[in-house]
């Protein structure tokens, strides 16, 4: 019995329209389609066409991204200060000091730095969690970088502490949880304001909107409802 090179394509939105199965006739091409499939939001027929463009480019293109994937994934550190991704043991962030090292930004992941740092307004530093508190998906507090942001505001170093979370139950409910942590420590904590048109998440907000938010931040406890 040969091998079965067949697969069928199942990604909801290639299925619009019958594609008939898919019949390899390398089992390298094979093998890297299941790879870039593997991707979220890419399917079968995606991955088939970016691995023929692969093909098609001159091998040196192709081994440079293969390069820029392997040292993306064994050279990148987390800061280890703030847990933002960088090539050094200190990102630059916290490595400046031009920054107001006592104002610390609370954000769910580093896309939401990169939104923040894209205003240009922002001059204090930043604490990466690295995901919200969510039971439904088995997130608790435990496995996210809570444990060193309580450590770092009980150091004495630092003033104001800014909850820039989603707008959701897992951002309020992961705020809140800080919050019982550090509420007695001399600080002041802030929430960046809300109900001005930000989206679900920091990285889609526009520039300005994201900017207007953490200027008009307001006291925490009058921006929950406990
Ligand atoms: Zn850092």
């Amino acid at each position: 019995m040969p091998q079965n090179y067949i697969i069928f394509l199942t990604d909801s939105i290639e299925n619009r329209n019958f594609v008939p199965p898919m019949e390899f006739s390398s089992r390298l091409l094979e093998n890297l389609v299941n790879e870039i499939a593997t991707l979220p939001g890419i399917g079968k027929r995606t991955a088939l066409r970016l691995a023929l463009h692969l093909l098609r480019q001159p091998e040196n293109r192709a081994l440079q991204l293969s390069e820029a994937i392997r040292r993306f994934r064994t050279e990148i550190k987390r800061c280890h200060i703030c847990h933002n991704i960088s090539d050094t043991e200190t990102c630059s962030i916290c490595a400046n000091p031009a920054r107001d090292h006592a104002t610390i930004c609370v954000v769910e992941d580093i896309r939401d730095v990169m939104a923040i740092e894209h205003t240009g307004q922002y001059r204090g530093v930043y604490h990466v969690l690295g995901g919200l508190i969510s039971p439904m998906d088995g997130i608790g507090p435990g496995d996210l970088f809570i444990d060193s942001l309580v450590k770092r505001l009980s150091s004495g170093d630092v003033s104001e502490v800014i909850f820039a979370l989603s707008p959701t139950v897992e951002g309020d409910t992961t705020s809140y949880y800080i919050y019982k942590q550090a509420g007695h420590l001399p600080l002041q904590f802030t929430s960046i304001a809300r109900g001005i048109g930000f989206g679900e998440t920091l990285e889609y907000a526009d520039e300005q909107t994201l900017a207007r938010s953490i200027q008009n931040r307001v006291p925490f406890d009058q921006s929950i409802k406990f």
